[in-house]
């Protein structure tokens, strides 16, 4: 059996939920939205042109760990609309870089704006997040994604023990509806690349979140599963943008 091992800590780091670069906007969003349940309507920003651009800081990885990267893209590229290509002049890119620790990533196009205009949207992967589903599960962050135990359903089908969680981590368990996390008709995804284990963030080694269905496995890293497939290719691929 697949085993997630302790690698996954890279992913539960000190940003916003482990892993997520929120830009003020968003954070405002999702705490209203914690509050109020009113949506994230304007939380995301969908990439233009169903296309990311990147840029990969070639110093901070090696052979094995570019291909990695690409193959990660190649994948998202094979089972949806999203196209991927290097920055060719001066446009805004996603930087994919490995010099600091952990993998994290901005969520959704993250572009310049009012509040500040010198944004540079960065996907960070350290080297213990070489794994093809940590990878995918970080594109998909830059991509408009949130993660699956977050959705404002949620406690239909798991439980957070918040007895367990470290002090303090306990927004990393936020439940909010937004535009991006919302199921687009889509059932809850246990088996969803964007799910936490059921360990994250425990501060004894017991459970912090719990399955409320028997005989399921949360926070797999392999890679997308069907209904993640789904919900992309609903976000980007069906609309006219
Ligand atoms: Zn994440």
């Amino acid at each position: 059996m697949f085993s997630l091992g302790s690698s996954l800590d890279f992913e539960l780091g000190e940003y916003f939920e482990g892993d997520m670069l929120l830009m003020s906007r968003q954070k405002k969003a999702v705490l209203a939205a914690e509050k109020n349940r009113n949506g994230l309507i304007d939380g995301v920003k969908r990439w233009p042109e169903r296309t990311v651009v990147y840029q990969i800081e070639e110093d901070d990885f090696d052979e094995e760990q570019v291909k990695i990267i690409e193959a990660a893209m190649e994948d998202i590229a094979n089972k949806s609309c999203i196209k991927f290509r290097p920055k060719e002049k001066d446009e805004h890119a996603v930087l994919i870089k490995g010099s600091a620790d952990g993998c994290f990533s901005n969520v959704g196009y993250s572009s310049a704006s009012e509040e500040n205009d010198e944004v540079k949207q960065v996907l960070n992967l350290s080297k213990g997040c070489f794994r093809h589903g940590t990878v995918v599960h970080e594109m998909l962050h830059t991509l408009g994604f949130y993660h699956m135990q977050s959705t404002y359903n949620r406690d239909e089908f798991v439980k957070i023990i918040w007895e367990n969680i470290k002090a303090g981590k306990e927004y990393n368990f936020a439940k909010y509806t937004n535009d991006t996390v919302t199921d687009f008709g889509v059932a809850y995804d246990y088996n969803s690349v964007m799910h936490y284990p059921e360990k994250a963030f425990s501060k004894n080694g017991n459970k912090t979140i719990i399955p409320l269905q028997d005989d399921v496995k949360i926070g797999q890293r392999v890679g997308m599963s069907e209904s993640d497939i789904i919900k992309l290719n609903k976000m980007y691929c069906e609309s006219e943008r």
